[in-house]
């Protein structure tokens, strides 16, 4: 899952950055509300933690700016105490949730997860399923009745987003702007690598699953005939 951090407290967006990616998200950091808008204009984001105090625009005009293009990214405002004004408003444009500062991380990791989540989707936020596949974020392994196969992080990371559209045909330019962002210069042959490996390690463990090819598109996650 990639998730975007706007705030203008360096030490802050880093600190929050970096115990995100701990957490297996893929992250974004800018520290002013114009590039807050820029990035998050791309609607690839998951989740978007947006301070509202902000240099260049505030939280609150990117997030009008935001719903007003459409984009319906989650987003969770972050406010100081003295706020409260703010805090309605960005409640009465589209914020999904708010953490008012200091808050613990514990907190801001659950509010991401519960926004996150698949609707319907029974919680057990360590573990995904798919057709009896389990995959696990506490060990970053995937496992099949009693066999399980460690995973590198971004062998995770696009193992989470094949099980989040199972039978669906994700393109590789879509996983590349989830995984490593529109700025990066991966090609399409390193996802190529990726899968290959992931093939091998579900073979590896017997799962009833395979990872199917759509020539020139990208990729599925589909049930063993
Ligand atoms: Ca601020």
């Amino acid at each position: 899952m990639r998730l975007l951090v706007v705030e203008d407290e360096v030490q802050l967006a880093d600190a929050l950055s970096e115990i995100l990616k701990r957490n297996m998200y893929s992250v974004d950091t800018v520290y002013n509300g114009i590039d807050g808008l820029d990035n998050a204009l791309t609607g690839v984001y998951d989740c978007i933690i947006l301070d509202i105090m902000l240099p260049g625009m505030n939280g609150i005009e990117v997030l009008n700016n935001l719903r007003r293009e459409h984009i319906n990214s989650p987003v969770i405002l972050l406010t100081a105490r003295s706020e409260v004004e703010d805090k309605i408003n960005g409640l009465d444009s589209g914020a999904d949730d708010y953490l008012t500062k200091p808050f613990v991380t514990g907190e801001l990791l659950a509010r991401v997860r519960a926004l996150t989540r698949r609707k319907g989707e029974i919680v057990d936020y360590n573990q995904m399923d798919f057709n009896g596949l389990t995959l696990r974020k506490d060990t970053c392994c995937v496992a099949w009745q009693g066999n399980d196969v460690k995973l590198s992080l971004k062998e995770y990371q696009i193992m989470e987003l094949l099980i989040s559209n199972p039978k669906r045909i994700l393109p590789k330019e879509r996983i590349i702007e989830k995984i490593w962002g529109y700025e990066s210069d991966v090609e399409y042959n390193n996802i190529e690598v990726y899968i290959s490996f992931l093939r091998k390690k579900l073979a590896a463990i017997n799962a009833p699953v395979q990872i199917k090819t759509a020539r020139g598109i990208g990729y599925s996650l589909e049930q063993e005939v």
